[in-house]
């Protein structure tokens, strides 16, 4: 029996060839150098922090070479799909603005190389596969779990590479005939590709982010269509790359290692490989100090859905991010003012191949630095649709008042230099809540931090000074002079260096006065200006906080 003759027995219905493919798939009509990306998730669940890295470098590679960016969905792992995981990461993708050209979109498909979705592709595996069967490059396979492990076994015993190749190949052995005959007998089968290799020789190969090296050249027999009929992973990336005519196939380093198999499979069906970059794993310290790769089970910052519940902007995780592709990228966007990143050209020679470490209080910097941008009635309308969706507590704030919560978020904002007092808006309702009356009273009474080192009576005396003498009516300069003159004519001196040169003949400074006022007022250490906290609170209401703790002492 022909290779030819077992590959109409396997595939009795595939008439079409690898030429229709080609047809059907033509080159595609770009520019000179544009690029076509991918990013081909498999539906097992939420979007990775990882996964979000290498997509933003597919969006961004394709977006500046005018290419194309295409998502596939790679759904061929039955037992680990998670119904409804493909069309999340698709929203999820978008809320980070990384938007595919064509592809998956979640309840539809856009482009003329799809289908996008490795499960619909049945037909065009199987055309491919027929073709190396035909060519004797791939055969059925009948072994059972039980003679895979005795060959593990054995291959054990030995000290030898374990896997399925050369003479432990089992199958590779049998005729055509005996397969034929097993086959009619309804055994089941995977296929296997038959590699030509031998991992004692090493083959060369380049990667954009790591340059060229030297791997051992694949003789694995893999498996490239399960007993389920849907392919692997190795050979349909093959198959939909080529087909779908990546240029550039950027993925996690983990892929490293089979890379010598894409190579044979794309050598041994005539294709030109595209070209590979393998990121870095994003990487965070255990507690004895060892890098190791950012954990689904352990870290909350590996799923991208934590900065969108937590209230990050989506654009803060994006910027860094792109530190991390690209290390000249925070400078280059701090002196674009944190605008729009587009014009960024970011290029592969400078990703580093090392594991870079997940740094929050960076992603907190761009966060803070993105939303000290915002006019009030910008930064409300974010903080609202945010709390429709996430956040109870701090849509109740607004709604209790939008005009107040506006003027809040307004303190020492629309200004040349505005504070960044916020980062996110996940905790922004505790770091308000002092200026609601309810709350405030509900807090106060089990926080309020005075300095030890005052008396009660002391502190009563700042207050009722402050209450009786502070006019709120003046600008900022002209009140904070009027309080250092009140807090001098109380035995307080009126800066520093005067106390520390005879601090026994003050109560204390002027920093002193102005933090009881401070912590009496909100029950803090630290807030926004104070000045402009007690402009927002108002006057009667700062009166009925400053005589309350008065009261209170
Ligand atoms: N489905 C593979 C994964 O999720 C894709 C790898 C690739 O980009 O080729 O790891």
């Amino acid at each position: 029996m022909t290779d030819i003759e077992l590959a109409n027995l396997i595939f009795p219905n595939i008439t079409k060839t690898i030429d229709d493919l080609e047809k059907r798939y033509p080159p595609r009509n770009l520019p000179e150098g544009a690029e076509v990306t991918r990013f081909a998730p498999s539906p097992t669940g939420f979007l990775h922090t990882g996964s979000l890295f290498t997509s933003m470098i597919c969006h961004k590679v394709a977006k500046q070479s005018k290419g194309v960016f295409y998502v596939r969905l790679e759904d061929t792992d039955t037992k680990r799909e998670i119904q409804g995981s493909g069309k999340q990461l698709i929203e999820q993708l978008k809320i980070f603005n990384v938007i595919p050209d064509e592809g998956y979109f979640g309840d539809h498909q856009v482009g003329d190389y799809g289908p996008y979705v490795q499960s619909e592709r049945a037909e065009i595996y199987n055309i491919v596969i027929k073709h190396l069967i035909s060519i004797g490059r791939a055969y059925p396979c009948f072994c059972k779990a039980e003679d895979l492990d005795f060959i593990r076994s054995k291959q054990e015993q030995a000290k030898l590479i374990p896997g399925y190749y050369g003479q432990f190949a089992k199958c590779r052995f049998l005729t055509n005939e005996e397969r034929a005959e097993r086959i009619k007998a309804g055994e089941p089968y995977v296929i296997r590709f038959k590699s030509s290799g031998n991992h004692v020789r090493k083959i060369r190969v380049k990667d954009l982010v790591r340059g060229e090296f030297e791997i051992a050249q694949n003789d694995q027999d893999i498996v490239i269509c399960k007993s389920d009929g849907l392919p692997t992973y190795h050979f349909a990336h093959a198959c939909d790359d080529h087909f779908m005519r990546t240029t550039t196939v950027i993925r996690g380093e983990e892929w490293i290692a089979s890379l010598p198999i894409h190579i044979e499979l794309f050598e041994t069906l005539g294709w030109k490989a595209p070209n590979y970059a393998h990121l870095p794993v994003i990487c965070k310290l255990d507690e004895e100090g060892h890098k190791r790769k950012l954990s689904k089970r352990l870290d909350s910052e590996a799923a991208v859905s934590y900065f969108i519940e937590d209230g990050y902007l989506p654009k803060a995780l994006i910027m860094y991010l792109m530190t991390i592709a690209n290390s000249n990228f925070e400078e280059w966007i701090l002196n674009n003012k944190f605008e729009n990143m587009d014009d960024f050209v970011l290029t592969f020679a400078k990703i580093s191949s090392e594991g870079a470490l997940f740094d929050m209080g960076k992603v907190n910097f761009f966060s803070r630095e993105l939303l000290a941008k915002f006019n009030k009635d910008e930064i409300t309308a974010l903080a609202k649709a945010y709390a429709e969706k996430y956040n109870p507590k701090l849509l109740d704030l607004i709604n209790k008042d939008e005009n107040y919560f506006k003027e809040i978020l307004n303190i020492e904002r629309e200004k040349e230099n505005p504070r960044k007092d916020y980062e996110k808006f996940g905790n922004l309702a505790d770091a308000i809540e002092f200026f609601y009356h309810d709350s405030y009273m509900d807090k106060i009474n089990e926080r309020c931090p005075f300095n030890e080192k005052f008396t009660a009576d002391d502190i009563k005396l700042v207050l009722s000074n402050m209450k009786d003498k502070l006019s709120l009516d003046q600008d900022e300069q002209s009140w904070f002079a009027n309080m250092k003159d009140v807090a001098v004519s109380l035995g307080f001196a009126a800066n520093n260096k005067e106390y520390k040169a005879a601090p026994e003949s003050f109560k204390g400074t002027v920093g002193d006065v102005a933090e009881i006022l401070r912590i009496t007022l909100t029950g803090r250490k630290n807030t926004p200006n104070l000045y402009y906290v007690m402009k927002v609170l108002g006057k009667e209401e700062v009166d009925f906080r400053i005589s309350y703790i008065i009261s209170s002492l």
